[in-house]
């Protein structure tokens, strides 16, 4: 929103002294231990209730490219591969089909909150055009399968199958590859995409083991218990008192429908989200028959011009997104305006921000009938503190007799659970049914957490030899690890529609790959200079996030209040990144091209 002279005129210091109260009145001492994962004692929060798992024999057979991820990012490369005429690709993932966060989440209400025409990848190739503007959890699962299916990836992959290990054999430079299944299998390539929230975290709340109702977390939707689907209909839940823990934009989803048909629902909150207005609605199919082709290529990077604050002439999508971009820089990496002084800028911004965030602070008055649940429901902090949220149908489910909103901020969140309640200060709510919309432990997959090791030439391992940070080339390989890719936000781009980053990220690596083979007798891997000088360009043109995060609420983008979550992408943002690469391709790709030794 611009900030123009008529406005009316904001209070910015009381704003930020009352930020200050809110965002203190909600740090706790253990940050970000807090939680539990869903792993060991509460492992069984985190098995798959979709596909039963098959017993299979060890393999150890050799592949060409073994891809580490069925999400979109490996989808889309394993697609993009196909197309450069690879033959033997094994695709393989934890869960126990493609899809990544579209297979676990199932939730009911679940959707994508990316207008779906940018969102979902590969429209065009697959043949598809998304039922609605925002497209439910369902039928973008289906369109993972689709694209799967469509470029003939099921072919050798493995399912419920986690990668444990990964070492470079020089003598045959190839990696090996080392299962929980027993697997020893060979790979000339091996490329990582494992996705930043993968496991489920459940909050430390005292008790929570003695509670003796029925719980589950919202990434793995026990159907069998609530009744119905992704869009509804849970007549399990008719006869019983729900409570539900959290209200980031999972919760935000799934509330009106556990509203609906729960006996009575207690929705315990301690930071409230920004809702903002949604308006989804079927796709037009005279609007989809007018498509030419190259449509969505057009509209993904229009939608990505538009939210890295690139100019455009026209905002092709128009949304809740594109309106706001000016504040999801702060916190997405993107350009910085540079047309007004740093201070002037920060002021803007600031300006903007508070701009936004009263309009959804009075929505809330708008939309909800009693005064003392509105003022519970406003949230005090800036715009991205916290991943903004859109509905038109959750400030509204406040307004229904069954729905209790129990406030929990003061008491750090829940107090305790006990046998058939969950407590808050000395109020206990008794319950039968306990759902956690707590969200996910954030990078504890992959090669960055360790959770995967990998040992490149010499047997050194890939963590200890960027011991004093990332070193990489764009984010893709590093020096001494050969013919191993990786997709993610580090040293690259990022930005609210990831699925677009990851689609550059995949093209990327088949053109590479794709130059390897037709070159032969070599391996893929930057000099040490080469990935020294990217980390420089990185760090030298990284603008500081750090105060901005230091004033949020506490959440997992800032570490629970500790600081800024994980590593730097390339802040001039993802249009100039996408440039410099399409532009590394022509020039310098063969640079990476070493012949083999
Ligand atoms: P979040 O981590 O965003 O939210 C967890 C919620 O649980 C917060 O409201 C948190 O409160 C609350 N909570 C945690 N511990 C306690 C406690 N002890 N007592 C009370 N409340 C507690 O997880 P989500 O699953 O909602 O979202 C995770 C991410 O998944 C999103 O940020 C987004 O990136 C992605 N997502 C994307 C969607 C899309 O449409 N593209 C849809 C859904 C999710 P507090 O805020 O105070 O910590």
């Amino acid at each position: 929103m611009p900030a123009t002279d008529h406005a009316p005129e904001i209070d910015l210091d009381a704003l930020r002294a009352r930020y200050a109260r809110e965002r203190d009145r909600r740090l706790r001492p253990d940050g970000a231990v807090q939680y539990r994962s869903a792993a060991g004692e509460f492992g069984y929060y985190a098995t798959d209730p979709y596909t039963p798992r098959r017993e299979r024999e060890p393999l150890t057979d050799t592949v060409e490219v073994l891809v580490v991820g069925g999400g979109f990012g490996g989808l889309v490369t394993g697609a993009r591969l196909r197309q450069a005429g690879v033959e033997s690709i094994r695709m393989t993932d934890e869960a126990g089909d493609f899809g990544g966060t579209w297979y676990w989440n199932r939730y009911p209400g679940i959707h994508c909150d990316i207008e779906s025409y940018s969102y979902m990848p590969l429209l065009e190739e697959v043949g598809y055009v998304p039922e609605w503007r925002y497209a439910p959890g369902e039928e973008i699962r289906r369109h993972a399968v689709a694209i799967a299916e469509t470029f003939d990836l099921y072919r050798d992959a493995l399912f419920h199958t986690r990668i444990t290990s990964l070492d470079w054999d020089g003598r045959a430079r190839e990696w090996t590859v080392g299962t929980d299944r027993g697997d020893r299998m060979r790979a000339r390539f091996v490329i990582t995409s494992s996705g930043t929230l993968t496991r489920p975290k459940l909050p430390g709340i005292p008790g929570i083991e003695d509670f003796a109702g029925h719980t589950f977390h919202t990434s793995r939707w026990d159907y069998g218990y609530t009744g119905g689907d992704q869009d509804g209909g849970l007549v399990g839940l008719a006869d019983k008192r729900v409570a539900v823990v959290g209200t980031g934009a999972t919760g935000v989803q799934v509330i009106p429908h556990l509203a609906r048909d729960a006996e009575h629902l207690y929705v315990f909150q301690r930071t409230p989200s920004t809702v903002d207005v949604r308006d989804n609605r079927p796709t037009d199919p005279e609007w989809a028959a007018s498509l030419k082709p190259g449509w969505q290529r057009e509209r993904m990077e229009n939608f990505l011009a538009v939210v890295s604050g690139e100019p455009v002439e026209t905002d092709l999508t128009g949304d809740g997104w594109t309106a706001t971009a000016r504040l999801q820089r702060k916190v997405v990496s993107g350009a910085l305006d540079t047309s007004v002084p740093p201070q002037e800028r920060e002021r803007l911004d600031e300006l903007a921000d508070a701009r936004t965030m009263d309009r959804i602070r009075a929505r809330v008055d708008e939309v909800v009938d009693d005064p003392a649940t509105a003022e519970l429901l406003k949230p005090w902090y800036r715009y991205m503190c916290k991943r903004p949220c859109f509905s038109d149908h959750y400030l509204q489910t406040f307004n229904r007799p069954d729905v209790t909103l129990v406030d929990t901020a003061d008491h750090g969140g829940i107090t305790r659970m006990t046998r058939d309640a969950v407590v808050v200060g000395d109020a206990e709510y008794p319950v039968d049914c306990v759902v956690f919309a707590t969200g996910f432990d954030v990078g504890v997959s992959g090669v960055l957490s360790g959770a995967l090791p990998v040992r490149g030439r010499d047997g050194r391992e890939l963590l200890a030899s960027w011991s004093r940070g990332p070193v990489t080339l764009h984010g893709f390989y590093s020096p001494g690890f050969p013919n191993l890719f990786h997709l993610g936000a580090l040293q690259n781009a990022n930005s609210v529609n990831f699925a677009h980053i990851l689609l550059e990220q995949a093209e990327h690596i088949a053109a590479v790959v794709a130059a390897a083979r037709k070159a032969g007798d070599v391996v893929v891997e930057p000099s040490p200079e080469a990935a020294e000088a990217w980390g420089r360009e990185v760090r030298e043109t990284a603008h500081d996030n750090c105060a901005f995060q230091a004033e949020c609420t506490p959440g997992y983008y800032n570490r629970e209040g500790a600081g800024v979550h994980g590593g730097t992408s390339y802040s001039p943002g993802p249009v100039a990144f996408h440039r410099l690469l399409g532009r590394w391709r022509e020039e310098r790709l063969h640079e990476v091209l070493k012949p083999g030794d």
